[in-house]
């Protein structure tokens, strides 16, 4: 299936079979993050949670888990 990621809009294939895919097919909400976003993402965390001033916050249900 193919797949748009919605920081950059890069559209990607990715395999039916996969998890990914499977749970985007599960959710009325699709969201997808490519590779490179997602590593961005988690440098960004990383990096807030060692300022110490990071909090651990869910905003919306449509966050989804990684
Ligand atoms: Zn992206």
């Amino acid at each position: 299936m193919r797949v748009k990621c919605v920081l950059c809009d890069k559209i990607e294939a990715i395999n039916d079979e996969s998890l990914t895919a499977k749970r985007l097919r599960n959710r009325p909400i699709h969201t997808y993050m490519c590779k490179e976003c997602c590593e961005r993402i988690t440098e960004k965390t990383n990096a807030r949670i060692s300022t110490g001033n990071f909090r651990f916050y869910r905003p919306t249900s449509e966050v989804e888990e990684w």
